[in-house]
């Protein structure tokens, strides 16, 4: 079968012909996949900066944001059958017998950094024609969701950061005192930084809490982002024309700070205006690159003074996943428009090269592998 494959000691990208893969335990499932998202972390191992093929393997297949059909299960398999849509988690458990984490199911909180992950560590991933998982992690995403499904594996990052935000602001009994009816976040304001997938869908999931929400961005060349943020109720503020103090002057007390740039010098600038009792949450992984000036008296003195709370957050669990797939349903129901919009181009599995160099543009693009979207 055709599977988009990196090999990282020969500095190469190629399509390779890889062996068709079959169940090889009764709680296996094996799926048909249909979209494959490109994400930042894609483009950065097809350019050799990251990325591990599985022990003995020259390449790596990539791919982590799937949506596949299920076309055969093994007889212990119930949730899943032959014909369900479904979407894949990444990360996999350590081995290590003490890692707490990895052993209570949450590789995603694991202690030891010797996790694997699908498509980027030590396991091929989605970008191909087949592939066969173990049924945990593996969930069913209703039909209806066809077209739009491969933003689950992005979206589990805002379900994840929303309910870590939630678990630090029981700090605040008045926080949880919501009116009947009325969503946690109603009456306070969040700033998205950032207007990538991660950052639009995050902006959603804020919305949907109750949250003002305001996204911070370069508008750069794609699309009408700023139309697309106004079509969910949120506010646009272009990062050409406004700097952050007057962004934050005109937001008033920032409860949330949702990143989701990976530009630590935006970050740290804007960390300046995280309000009282705020809570900052980072989600971008910036690449290396030169010291960044920040006044850390001032930092340290509005942490303490202010009550505020910085947190990172990578990956999710199985149960992220299952809300990501529900939340994603609810963004349909009510954005239809806005949800389709952040996907901006099917590419074919054989162009794949250039969708993943860059020279494509768009906010989400997508390896259409099993023929066009409905
Ligand atoms: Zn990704
Ligand atoms: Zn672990």
């Amino acid at each position: 079968m055709k599977a988009a494959a990196v090999f990282p000691t020969e500095h190469r990208f190629d399509l390779v012909d890889h062996p068709e893969p079959h169940l090889s335990s009764a709680s296996e499932v094996k799926m048909r996949m249909l979209d494959v998202g490109i994400c930042g972390t894609d483009k950065e191992i097809v350019n050799f900066q990251y990325g591990t093929p599985p022990p003995g393997s020259p390449y790596l297949i990539i791919g982590h944001e799937s949506l596949g059909e299920v076309v055969e299960t093994g007889k212990d398999v119930t949730k899943l059958k032959p014909g369900d849509l479904a979407v894949a988690t990444v990360r996999r458990p350590c081995d290590v017998a003490g890692c707490a984490a990895c052993r209570a199911g949450r590789p995603d909180f694991c202690y030891t950094m010797q996790y694997t992950e699908r498509g980027i560590l030590k396991r091929h991933g989605y970008m191909t024609e087949w592939t066969v998982e173990d049924a945990a992690y593996v969930n069913p995403v209703p039909r209806s969701l066809r077209d739009v499904a491969v933003l689950v594996e992005p979206l589990t990052i805002a379900e994840k950061a929303v309910e870590q935000l939630w678990e630090v602001q029981r700090r605040l009994p008045w926080a949880l005192a919501v009116k009947p009816g009325e969503p946690p976040g109603a009456g306070r304001n969040a700033l998205v930084l950032g207007a990538g997938p991660v950052g639009l869908l995050g902006a959603m999931k804020l919305v949907m809490e109750g949250f003002d929400t305001t996204v911070y961005s370069r508008t750069g060349r794609v699309g009408d982002v700023a139309g697309l943020v106004h079509g969910i109720g949120a506010k646009f503020v272009h990062a050409e024309t406004t700097g952050v103090a007057a962004l934050a002057a005109q937001i008033g007390n920032i409860d949330v700070v949702y990143e989701a740039v990976g530009a630590s010098s935006l970050a740290f600038e804007a960390i300046r205006y995280l309000g009282v009792n705020g809570v900052f949450i980072f989600t971008g992984v910036p690449g290396r690159k030169g010291p960044v000036p920040v006044d850390t008296d001032q930092l340290m003195r509005d942490h303490v003074l202010k009550n505020q709370i910085v947190f990172g957050t990578v990956n999710a669990s199985a149960d992220h996943f299952r809300r990501a797939i529900a939340d994603i349903g609810a963004f349909a129901q009510r954005w239809p428009r806005a949800l389709s919009g952040i996907i901006s181009h099917r590419i074919p599995l054989e162009q794949a090269a250039a969708a993943l160099s860059g020279r494509v543009e768009g906010i989400k693009n997508v390896i259409a592998i099993g023929g066009p979207a409905e």
